[in-house]
């Protein structure tokens, strides 16, 4: 059996760097509006639930959208893999350290569950130097309800290990409300870290498994993650 640990990205391993601007860059260029973008918030949203609200608010039909994702989403990639050699990502305290540790346990594979596109997941993660940790993932590219993306990292994982893999044995680990409600609609247990737009208290009224204020005690982030098998 292996457990596996599912990690968001922005606010949770990474924060900074330039994807708002080059997503709202590459808004504007293909739908000619990016949309309210300075009165919604992205957290924990993923990147074509994000396009869909802005330019849905900007009185564009879903049609419309659809016609123009593809485009979008290579121009967001250009703009992004351009700027982040400029204004790359930063690693938050402590993950670098606690990658290295699970890395140690056989038995534990380590994933991605991210709002991101792939590609977008790829180069910030790439632009921080831990891409490299996660042999699996579910991403915004994949479905653009976040509640769906826990069922398919699960299925990942299971055509990866080829062994029994469930969602009882996963735990996702994010910044927002939206990480904890996608973690439970998805059966997984959940862990929240206050390290991005949320403090520990509009975390805890999500109710997380687990509650932290950021990943820096590598021991007992490992211990509270999987101490319980
Ligand atoms: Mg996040």
């Amino acid at each position: 059996m292996r457990s596996l640990v599912l990690f968001d990205i922005d606010g949770t391993l990474v924060r900074g760097g330039p994807a708002k601007y080059a997503f709202v860059d590459a808004m504007t260029e293909t739908y000619g509006t990016p949309g309210n973008h300075e009165s919604v918030s992205f957290a924990g949203k993923t990147d074509p639930q994000i396009a869909r609200e802005l330019l849905a608010g900007a009185g564009l039909s879903n049609d419309e959208i659809d016609r123009g994702f593809e485009q979008l989403w290579r121009r967001y990639l250009t703009y992004l893999e351009e700027r982040l050699p400029e204004d790359p990502v930063q690693v938050l305290p402590g993950v670098p350290q606690l990658l290295a540790e699970l890395a140690r346990f056989r038995d534990i594979g380590v994933g991605l569950l991210t709002g991101n596109i792939h590609g977008g997941a790829r180069l910030k993660l790439a632009s921080g130097g831990l891409w490299g940790h996660f042999t699996f993932g579910s991403y915004g590219s994949d479905h653009e309800e976040r509640d769906r993306l826990p069922a398919i990292a699960v299925g990942r994982a299971r055509e990866l290990f080829g062994e029994m893999v469930t969602a009882e044995l996963a735990v996702v680990v994010g910044d927002t409300p939206r990480d904890v409600a996608c973690g439970k609609a998805g059966g997984t247990r959940t862990v929240a870290v206050a390290t991005g737009a949320f403090g520990v208290g509009d975390l805890a009224a999500s109710d997380p498994d687990y509650l932290l204020e950021d990943l820096t005690s590598t021991g007992e982030v490992v211990e509270l993650l999987f101490g319980w098998a």
